[in-house]
């Protein structure tokens, strides 16, 4: 089947109007969407949205109660989850410690009792996908949290899957680890070429890792798009939120023409938009908010930088990353303080809460709501 987003890429997963309910607990509205092959997909959203829900009729370990999944052009109603073309990882801790490396990836392959060499060039090969070449014959209790991780990867990949399912797996690391294992999981599906589905809450994880993001919220998806997208192109005030940081202003509209709206902006003033930017299907008399990421205000330093847009604020609050400093400020005109990040570069120096900021800001860097 072919996607009609994206004419070149192929539909691996085909989920139509997909609906589940528990009793009385719709978990999942009617989700529809398609998956691609090769592609690494995430289903991002807040605790109780429906993601493992929908991960878990996938896999096939649940059927949903309307609605249909195809796995590679194929109705999967009915059909068990051993003799679906997916398969699931666990967290790293669902590994036997007990049994050897070699014995915890081969698990899955030992019902179809392959003769040995054979068995055990798989298992190598498996490993070796996973950068563990040799280490078959160590205890598993032995290895290190990221290495198990891979372990349990690995398990799932010798079974040859088309779509590899992913629930937290990273969830139990520490955030050093967490981090790294983002990177190595996403170079391992680059190189493996298949499928990966991820749940997630985390929208840090699900930016750095996957091609096309699915946002849930109470069991429907809110927007299905690339991380660049969702971040740049958030379509409500939830979604915008979800990702990132996004500081809300109310705006009015003062003015329109065939060729630009005039908004009249809380805090920021007038700010002229052209027609042609307004997103899909919004009218001028639709824009109720705008937002502006931390990023794209600036604290300037000396009085003569300029800046398409200059306001006065009073610093509230400092966060300091190392790397970055967020501040919180509270401009004239506006209640609640916004928060504005910024890069430390060298010699640049951290203003203290009760000093005076001068916010610079680019007009078209504003993101227009209802
Ligand atoms: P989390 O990140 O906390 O795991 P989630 O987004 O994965 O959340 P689900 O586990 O899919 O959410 O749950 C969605 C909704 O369905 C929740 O309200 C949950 O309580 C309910 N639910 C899930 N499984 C069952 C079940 N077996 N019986 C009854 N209700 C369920």
């Amino acid at each position: 089947m072919r996607d009609t987003e994206n004419p070149q890429a192929r539909t691996i997963i085909a989920l139509n109007a997909v609906t589940k309910s528990f009793g009385a607990v719709q978990a999942l509205k009617g989700i529809t969407a398609n998956i691609r092959e090769g592609e690494f997909f995430s289903l991002l959203g807040p605790s109780g949205c429906g993601k493992t829900t929908l991960l878990r009729m996938i896999a096939g370990f649940d059927e949903p109660t309307t609605g249909t999944i195809a796995i590679d052009g194929k109705p999967m109603a009915g059909i068990a989850a051993n003799h679906r073309p997916t398969n699931m990882v666990f967290q790293s801790y669902a590994i036997f410690p007990h049994l050897s490396v070699a014995d915890n990836v081969g698990y899955g392959l030992k019902k179809r009792r392959l003769p040995k060499a054979e068995y055990r060039r798989e298992v190598e090969q498996a490993l070796e996908m996973v950068d563990l070449g040799g280490y078959g014959p160590r205890a598993a209790h032995t290895l290190s949290g990221g290495q198990r991780q891979r372990v349990a990867l690995a398990r799932a990949l010798i079974m040859k899957p088309k779509v590899v399912l992913l629930d937290e797996p990273l969830s139990a690391l520490d955030k050093k680890l967490r981090d790294q294992m983002q990177l190595e999981l996403r170079q391992l599906q680059r190189s493996v070429g298949i499928t990966f589905i991820l749940v997630t809450h985390d929208q840090e994880e699900a930016l750095i890792m996957s091609d096309r993001i699915a946002v849930m919220f109470d069991g429907q998806i809110e927007q299905l798009a690339t991380p660049e997208d969702l971040y740049r192109r958030p379509v409500n005030q939830r979604v915008a939120s979800f990702i990132g940081v996004m500081n809300f202003l109310g705006a009015q509209v003062s003015g329109s023409d065939e060729n630009q709206v005039s908004l009249d902006v809380q805090a920021l003033g007038r700010i002229d938009i052209p027609r042609a930017g307004l997103p899909e299907g919004m009218k001028p008399e639709d824009i109720h908010r705008v937002g502006v990421r931390p990023e794209m205000m600036t604290i300037l330093i000396d009085s003569a930088t300029t800046a398409e847009r200059i306001i006065e604020g009073e610093v509230v609050e400092t966060s300091y990353y190392g790397d970055m400093t967020y501040y919180a400020v509270r401009l004239i005109g506006l209640e609640e303080p916004v928060t504005i990040s910024m890069r430390n570069t060298a010699g640049r120096a951290v203003l203290r809460p009760g000093e005076i900021a001068r916010v610079g800001f680019a007009t078209d860097s504003i993101i227009l709501f209802r």
